[in-house]
């Protein structure tokens, strides 16, 4: 209850501050927003490219999509396009920089900072992608020998596009052309059942409670609108042209560094060593990197579930992971956001394709997310409240499919089952997904996030929280957030474009301590508002319904959601990061 009313009061807070001119619950489409900033002539070009919403539609554009996502998939499983170890005896990296181990140097444009990334997420491809554009020697680390994108394709908002395209003007022009345009719809939050609630008198399942537009915001800060890509799609990009090839080596984990007095060493778990100016850990949330940097348990690391990839390939390594984590997620310092996720990417042209582009069914301990994923597929999430470590039955005779029923009962919609166990009756767009998902294509995951303001007293991390010496670490491994405002990755994407940045400034090597420093202060606060607002937003979410039991604080708890949205997104959809 104490975190309902802080929300209550944060929330009134950010009403009281920002006074919003508009908005009822009846929000007008995004498209009219649009419609309205184009006769005042803004200069939206990207309106004007021609991966506009009508062409998204089109029968060739969707072949397209799933085309170029099923190429990506298989390329990505084979990793094209990186080393794999054997022909790079020669690498840069092998030998510590010039000069040799103990002494700085003066960076030249043939001899510039040697810069060591660990982990091929998105994290780790935009910041190698980020210092290569910048003139400098870059080599990057992934752990996987095949990789297993969890959850379909990810929402590349509009202040991760703006990042991008100030990296690299190519691998942007790439994703807005391979993406689909979400922001031309209505995005919003919906009651997701009938009976139980509260609210019955005021809504039906189905009914909106808050409706946003994503699209205004970005055209005011002048950003292009958010896209949707398939991750497989992403890394090809990336590797494809953001850096030259072979910059990736794959099965290579990091499980150590040290400085060596003027450069640092990397070791990896076959022993190799690689040797560079910088190391950045953008290794995920079980982060080898932020491991040692904060001195933390042994057991802190796992090859365990995380954002992207990396992640379980089959159920029984999916199932040993769910315990491993437990484990793992202690030592960490991670918290257990209360959920486990349910995810997949259905084959459906959704009924409501039309005009809504992102939509929350909000239940009772547990509640639906669901996005157009492009190429008429439908990507959604079902995150149920329950203790971590849980696990799906093996499949039977009689239960063949033990995910599909699971997730039947819990948003049962009068067909299959007549009610949840709660005799709640669900909204059938849930369904509706759902049973356009083949069993196998179902991935579960426990969530896991992390304290969004520092957890701790020491002196020295709180003047610099992500860096430490010439090591620094960005992406999930620093600020690992729920997915419910899709921006895990788009901070991800900021933390590259700044970290090149900062490090872009260093015109002698033992300036780099300094310039990761700054880097790690310049993107803590930020940061941590989004995480805490995915944290907070979630934990809400469930509780809806308590909320609106008790008289006043519900319509003004549901009326300051409804006000402070856009100015969330404003705040989200900042050029400046
Ligand atoms: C269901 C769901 C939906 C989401 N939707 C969105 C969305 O729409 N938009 C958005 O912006 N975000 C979204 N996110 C969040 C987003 O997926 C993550 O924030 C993002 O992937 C983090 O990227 P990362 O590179 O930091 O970490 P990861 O994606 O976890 O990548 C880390 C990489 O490092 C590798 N690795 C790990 N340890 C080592 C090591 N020691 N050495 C070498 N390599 C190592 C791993 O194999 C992995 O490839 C979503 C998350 C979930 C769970």
């Amino acid at each position: 209850m104490a975190r309902v009313l802080a929300a209550v009061a944060l929330l009134a807070t950010t009403h009281a501050l920002v006074a919003p001119k508009t908005h009822t619950t009846r929000v007008a489409p995004s498209r009219a927003v649009a419609d309205l900033l184009k006769d005042a002539k803004l200069d939206i070009p990207w309106l004007a490219e021609g991966d506009a919403p009508a062409e998204n539609k089109s029968p060739e554009r969707v072949a397209a999509v799933r085309a170029r996502a099923a190429t990506a998939a298989k390329d990505a499983a084979e990793l094209r396009g990186m080393l794999t170890g054997a022909a790079d005896s020669d690498a840069w990296w092998r030998s510590p920089p010039p000069g040799g181990a103990g002494s700085e140097r003066e960076l030249t444009e043939d001899e510039p900072l040697r810069v060591l990334v660990a982990g091929g997420g998105l994290a780790g491809l935009v910041t190698a992608a980020a210092c290569h554009a910048k003139g400098m020697k870059v080599a990057l680390f992934e752990q996987a020998s095949s990789y297993a994108p969890y959850g379909g394709p990810i929402q590349i908002q509009s202040n991760a596009l703006r990042a991008i395209e100030r990296i690299n003007k190519d691998v942007y022009d790439e994703l807005v052309a391979a993406g689909t345009v979400t922001a031309d719809r209505v995005s919003g939050l919906k009651i997701g059942y009938k009976r139980g609630n509260k609210l019955a008198g005021l809504y039906d399942k189905g009914d909106w409670l808050v409706r946003f537009d994503t699209l205004g915001p970005a055209l005011e800060a002048g950003l292009p609108a958010t896209v949707v890509v398939d991750r497989p799609v992403i890394q090809q990009i990336f590797v494809k042209h953001g850096f030259p090839e072979e910059t990736v080596r794959i099965a290579s984990r990091v499980v150590d560094y040290g400085d060596e007095g003027g450069c640092v060493k990397a070791v990896l778990e076959d022993g190799t060593v690689a040797y560079g100016d910088v190391l950045v850990g953008a290794d995920g949330v079980w982060s080898s990197v932020r491991k040692i940097m904060h001195g933390l348990g042994a057991g802190a690391t796992a090859d365990a579930a995380s954002g992207a990839a990396g992640g379980a390939l089959d159920d029984a390594e999916a199932r040993a992971m769910a315990r491993e984590t437990v484990r793992v997620a202690d030592q960490a310092q991670r918290r257990f956001s209360g959920f486990t996720c349910y995810a997949a990417l259905a084959d459906i042209r959704a009924s409501n394709i039309e005009e809504v582009s992102y939509q929350i069914l909000l239940g009772d301990k547990k509640y639906f997310v669901s996005t157009d994923g492009g190429g008429e597929r439908q990507q959604w999430f079902a995150l149920i409240r329950e203790p971590p470590g849980g696990v799906d039955p093996e499949p039977t005779a009689e239960n063949p499919t033990p995910k599909l029923d699971r997730l039947r009962r819990e948003f049962a919609d009068g067909n299959v089952y007549a009610a949840d166990a709660d005799g709640k009756v669900w909204d059938g767009f849930a369904l509706e997904l759902v049973e356009a998902t083949p069993e196998c294509d179902i991935k579960r995951r426990d969530l896991y996030d992390g304290a969004p303001l520092l957890d701790n007293l020491d002196l020295k991390r709180w003047w610099s929280p992500w860096a430490d010496g010439r090591v620094a670490i960005c992406g999930d491994a620093a600020h690992p957030m729920m997915p419910n405002l899709g921006q895990g990755g788009c901070q991800s994407t900021e933390d590259g474009y700044r970290l090149a940045e900062e490090l872009a400034t260093v015109t002698h090597t033992k300036d780099t301590s300094a310039a990761l420093g700054s880097y790690s202060r310049k993107r803590v606060v930020r940061t941590s508002i989004v995480q805490g607002f995915a944290q907070l937003g979630s934990d809400l979410l469930v509780d809806f319904d308590l909320m609106m039991t008790i008289p006043l604080v519900g319509p003004f708890f549901l009326k300051a959601t409804q006000l402070s949205m856009p100015w969330i997104l404003r705040f989200l959809y900042t050029p400046e990061f």
